[in-house]
C-alpha cells in the first residue's frame, strides 16, 4: 500500500519504520525533521497525504490533529483512509472524522496501549471506532504495527476506550502505591505485601505486571528508578482527557477525578516530569497523612 504517515516521533517514527520494513511504500512527514529508517522524508503534511491508500497520524494532541486533518483531508484520494492514532480528545476525534467522511473518505480513531517499546517491536493495541469497510482495509497495518486491534464502534469509540483504560490505570497505580506506602508504615514487607495481593482480590495490572516497588515482581520501570517507561505528564494527559469527557456528557467520575487532580499536583508542583508514572510511590512513601 501507498501510506503517508504524519508526526514522526516516539511512537510514529517505529511504526511508520515498520510498515516500510514490512514492504509498504511510506512518505513521512515531521516539522521536528526526524525520519524514521526505510520512510522516504516529505516536506509537508499534503505532500505525505497525496495519493496515499491509508494516512496514518501520529500527533500529540486534539488541535494539532484538527490542523492536520485541514491540510490533508482536501490533498486526499477519494476511498482513502484517514487513520488517526494518536491519543486525541472525543470530540475532536469525532469532528476529523465527520469531515473526513463528507469528504468521502474512511476515517478511523485508533488510539494504542505499549508505549514506545510495544511501537518498536510491532506489538501495539489498537482500539478502534469508525466504519466497517476503513478498518477491514487498515487492518494489514494493525497486524504490522501491533498484536491486536479491537473494532470498539463507531467513530470516538476508540478514544472511549483509551480514556477509560488509562483512567482505570491511573486510579490503580495510585491505589496499588498508596497500599504499598501503607504497608511500609505497619512494617509489611513489600515482598511479602505483594506474594498476597498479586494472588488476592486486590490483584491488579499495575500491581501483577508493572509493580510500582523496586525489586519486587517482574521487571518494571521501578527497577530503572523509575525511568518512563509510560511518563507521568502523558498519565496526566490521559485522565484529564478522561475528565473532559466525562464533563461533556455528564459522567460522576470521583476517582478519575481524584487521580487527575493527584498527577497534575506531581507533574506541575513536584519532581514527577519526567519519570514514570509509578513514581506515584516514593512520592507517596515520603508524605504525611495531611
Ligand atoms: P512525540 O511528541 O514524540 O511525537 C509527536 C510528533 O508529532 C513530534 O515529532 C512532532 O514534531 C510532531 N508534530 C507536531 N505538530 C505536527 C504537525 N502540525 N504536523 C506533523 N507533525 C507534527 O509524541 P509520542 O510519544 O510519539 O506520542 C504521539 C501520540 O501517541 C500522543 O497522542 C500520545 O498521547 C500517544 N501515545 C503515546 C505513548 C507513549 O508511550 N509515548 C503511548 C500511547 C499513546
Amino acid at each position: 500500500m501507498k501510506i503517508g504517515f504524519i508526526g514522526l516521533g516516539n511512537m510514529g517514527g517505529p511504526m511508520a519504520a515498520n510498515l516500510a520494513a514490512a514492504g509498504h511504500d511510506v512518505a513521512g512527514f515531521d516539522p521536528a525533521g526526524v525520519t524514521a529508517e526505510g520512510v522516504a522524508a516529505v516536506d509537508s503534511s499534503e505532500a505525505a497525504a497525496t495519493g496515499a491508500d491509508v494516512v496514518i497520524t501520529m500527533l500529540p494532541s486534539g488541535a494539532i490533529l484538527r490542523e492536520v486533518a485541514a491540510q490533508i483531508i482536501p490533498a486526499m484520494q477519494k476511498g482513502a483512509v484517514f487513520l488517526d492514532c494518536s491519543t486525541v480528545d472525543v470530540t475532536s476525534a469525532r469532528a476529523v472524522a465527520d469531515d473526513a467522511l463528507a469528504a468521502g473518505l474512511s476515517a478511523l480513531d485508533a488510539p494504542v496501549s505499549g508505549g514506545v517499546g510495544g511501537a518498536a517491536g510491532g506489538t501495539l493495541t489498537f482500539m478502534v471506532g469508525g466504519d466497517e469497510a476503513g478498518f477491514a482495509k487498515a487492518k494489514p497495518l494493525f497486524d504490522i504495527m501491533g498484536q491486536k486491534a479491537v473494532h470498539c464502534g463507531a467513530s470516538g469509540a476508540g478514544q472511549a476506550a483509551k480514556i477509560c483504560n488509562n483512567m482505570i490505570l491511573g486510579a490503580t497505580m495510585i491505589a496499588t502505591c498508596e497500599a504499598f506506602a501503607l504497608a511500609d508504615k505497619l512494617g509489611l514487607d513489600r515482598q511479602a505485601m505483594f506474594d498476597v495481593v498479586s494472588t488476592s482480590s486486590g490483584y491488579s495490572w499495575s500491581m501483577n505486571a508493572y509493580c510500582p516497588a523496586p525489586g519486587i515482581g517482574p521487571q518494571s520501570p521501578a527497577d530503572n528508578d523509575y525511568k518512563p517507561g509510560f511518563a507521568a505528564e502523558l498519565m496526566l494527559k490521559d485522565l484529564t482527557l478522561a475528565q473532559q469527557a466525562a464533563e461533556a456528557v455528564d459522567a460522576d467520575t470521583p476517582m478519575g477525578t481524584a487521580a487527575r487532580a493527584i498527577y497534575a499536583e506531581f507533574v506541575e508542583n513536584e519532581d514527577g516530569r519526567g519519570r514514570d508514572f509509578s513514581a506515584m510511590l516514593p512520592r507517596l512513601s515520603a508524605r504525611k497523612r495531611s
